[in-house]
């Protein structure tokens, strides 16, 4: 049957990068189907019960500034928060929500379900309508499971680890795209026919431990921050509940019984094809790989305020349910810990992002994007960062605009899609800080101040969320400005204040700027004097995320200028344009291996093309020089 309705868009898959696909296509303006197997499991955290943590929180954070869904969501379920790397530098410092995952899931499907523009339908598709028009390929539809044909331009695909998947607990396997959900095999089919490159991938999870069964008073207490910090630079849905989660360790009888069991672990086997995560390891993992190690951290974190279940994180395993009770009986706290759901680890078909440009459409067939998982990333900030990305850029290639590309120096999202579509992936990939090379410009404070203008502007960040924005950076601009014309005199009484609010010796007098400037100062140490020489300027109103951004950039000034200039020394290459007509085999001076890799990544830019491995600086110049003809 073919469906009365077109649609101009459909995004295939409700998870993480889906949820922000539908949201981005249809705030847009476009009439956007999201066709998904299950309604129920929309938003749903396959994994571990939280958002954000180093350099993911950074993702999530961007995503909100841009406009995208889940920093608010994160804030509407999070039970607990804690800020992450706070004694260390202002590049990593990152956020985390640990979150209800069934309010997380259940406030996911309300905002989907009242966001105009867009329909959402149960189905799984087996299949995409290919059509070859101009010279090239077209995707015009896609196919469900029980033969309806739904028409659109633009597809969207955010499968998860649904394609072909394989779910193993010992030697037992089963097919299941995740624990409780069918494997997606049409789909997976239809990709390879189209002699795409393709390849598998693993990753594992933990087994879900009954609260009531863990001695929790024998624990370690972790508590979260108080006060907590939201996520969302523009949403403030009520707060939930706080709890805290709680530490415990494996020791060397766990590890005995881990290293006894090897022959009955999938991943010993052979038994699982697919490439796992070397720095997200399974607990069998870490104790046959880092086998000096007397003991490994786990957190105890409630997966919800209605459920039993407990997340132990560090305890992934795909070892029988047998040695994962066996496991549990050697752990403190966790001795008569009952497990509701056992671990299990997963294998699944990913596509090589290096097929894909950077607006995250296939260069063989236009019209069909993939974000999320399916591009060999793990993690829900990476899948919604991806999901955004390629939402936005199908609703404007539907309204024949520019495509939207974030560089390497505006976001940890242009980090990521350059580095899946320049270098492809090997193995699962999520994000490091240590991923981006200006990482103290590539912020949490300041993800607002760096993309919200583009969320404006695309049209996803609405006029009073942008006022806001407005409100903020005139609050920086304005205070920043008049701690810099503040004069502190070198008076005994300005003295007396200065030291009682630890602030060293004013010498023959500064700018109050300079004394925040000093190591550690923050502006709360500043207040008095403020208040001493200006009382106009009031700091107490600045929220303390206000003033954190204020400390940053004063502590940070020159490291950020010398970062900045050195963005504008290298972007002239970086923003350099091949033309997309280039002939790799027409430059002469290219040895063939580089142009099987030129045309393998077909860059965009010269920047990106001197990022791709064994192009040399020769072979950049030999492409210059073609270029300027
Ligand atoms: P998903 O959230 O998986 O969503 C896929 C969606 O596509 C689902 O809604 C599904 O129903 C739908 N779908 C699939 N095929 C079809 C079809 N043919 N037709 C219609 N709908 C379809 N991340 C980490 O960061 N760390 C971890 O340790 C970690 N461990 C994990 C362990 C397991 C066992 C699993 C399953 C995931 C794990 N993840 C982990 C990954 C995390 O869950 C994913 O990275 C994230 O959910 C990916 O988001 P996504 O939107 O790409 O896919």
């Amino acid at each position: 049957m073919r469906y009365p309705k077109k649609y101009e868009a459909i995004v295939i898959g409700g998870g993480h990068a889906g949820s922000e696909a539908a949201h981005a296509l249809a705030t847009m303006g476009i009439e956007t189907l999201l066709l998904t197997m299950n309604i129920d499991t929309i938003g749903h955290m396959s994994c571990n019960p939280a958002i954000g943590g180093v350099a993911k929180g950074h993702l999530a954070k961007e995503v909100d500034a841009l406009g995208g869904i889940m920093g608010k969501i994160a804030d509407a379920s999070a039970i607990q928060y804690r800020r992450l790397n706070t004694r260390k530098g202002p590049a990593v410092r990152s956020s985390r929500a640990q979150c209800d995952m069934r309010v997380y899931r259940q406030e996911m499907q309300v905002q989907l379900m009242n966001t105009p523009n867009l329909t959402i339908k149960q189905g799984s598709v087996e299949d995409l309508q290919i059509e070859e028009r101009d010279g090239g390929y077209h995707v015009c539809g896609v196919l469900s499971k029980l033969g309806v044909l739904y028409e659109a331009d633009a597809v969207v695909i955010t499968a998860g680890t649904f394609l072909r998947g394989l779910c193993h607990v010992g030697l037992e396997n089963f097919e299941a795209g995740r624990a409780g959900d069918k494997a997606s095999y049409g789909l997976a089919h239809k990709l390879a026919e189209l002699e795409l490159e393709m390849g598998r991938l693993k990753t594992g999870t933990t087994p879900r431990l009954d609260t009531r069964t863990i001695d929790w008073a024998s624990l370690e207490e972790q508590p979260g921050d108080n006060p907590p910090r939201r996520f969302s630079f523009y949403h403030e849905p009520p707060m939930l509940e706080q709890v805290s989660c709680a530490i415990t360790y494996t020791n060397e009888r766990t590890h005995e019984i881990i290293l006894s069991n090897t022959d009955r672990s999938p991943m010993f086997t052979g038994a699982i094809e697919g490439i796992g995560a070397r720095y997200c390891p399974s607990i069998e993992d870490k104790v046959t790989r880092f086998a000096d190690k007397k003991r490994h951290q786990i957190f105890l974190e409630p997966q919800g305020l209605t459920t039993n279940e407990v997340y132990p994180s560090g305890l992934s395993t795909s070892l029988p349910l047998d040695v994962q009770l066996e496991i549990l009986r050697t752990i403190p706290g966790l001795e008569k810990a009952e497990i509701m759901r056992p671990g299990y680890a997963v294998e699944y078909d990913f596509v090589n992002p290096i097929q894909l440009d950077h607006t995250l459409e296939l260069r063989k067939i236009r019209g069909l994007y993939l974000a999320g998982q399916i591009n060999g990333t793990s993690g829900y900030e990476e899948a919604a960062a991806q999901g955004l990305m390629a939402g936005i850029n199908a609703a404007l290639k539907l309204r024949r605009e520019e495509p939207f590309v974030l560089g390497r120096h505006e976001a940890y999202i242009g980090v990521l899609i350059d580095d899946l579509v320049t270098m492809g992936v090997e193995e699962p990939y999520r994000m490091f800080t240590s991923r981006a090379e200006h990482r103290l410009i590539l912020r949490e404070d300041n993800a607002d101040w760096r993309l919200s203008h583009h969320g404006h502007r695309l049209g996803l960040l609405d006029g009073e969320h942008w006022q806001r924005f407005c409100k903020k950076r005139d609050l920086i601009e304005q205070t920043r400005e008049a701690l810099a014309s503040i004069t502190v005199g070198a008076s005994n009484e300005n003295q007396a204040i200065a030291d009682a609010s630890g602030l060293g010796s004013l010498g023959n007098g500064c700018m109050l700027e300079d004394l925040l400037k000093r190591p550690k100062m923050t502006m709360e140490q500043i207040k008095p004097l403020a208040a001493h020489l200006a009382p106009s300027l009031d700091l107490d109103v600045i929220p303390e995320e206000v003033a954190e951004a204020i400390e940053i950039q004063v502590q940070y000034d020159g490291y950020i200028k010398r970062q900045e200039r050195m963005i504008e020394e290298t972007r002239e290459m970086e923003d350099k344009l091949i033309p997309g007509d280039i002939d790799y085999d027409a430059i002469n001076g290219l040895s063939t291996e580089v142009r099987q890799k030129l045309h393998r990544v077909r860059p965009r830019t010269l920047g990106q093309a001197s990022r791709i491995n064994g192009v040399t600086p020769a072979a950049i110049s030999a492409l210059m020089v073609t270029m300027r003809g």
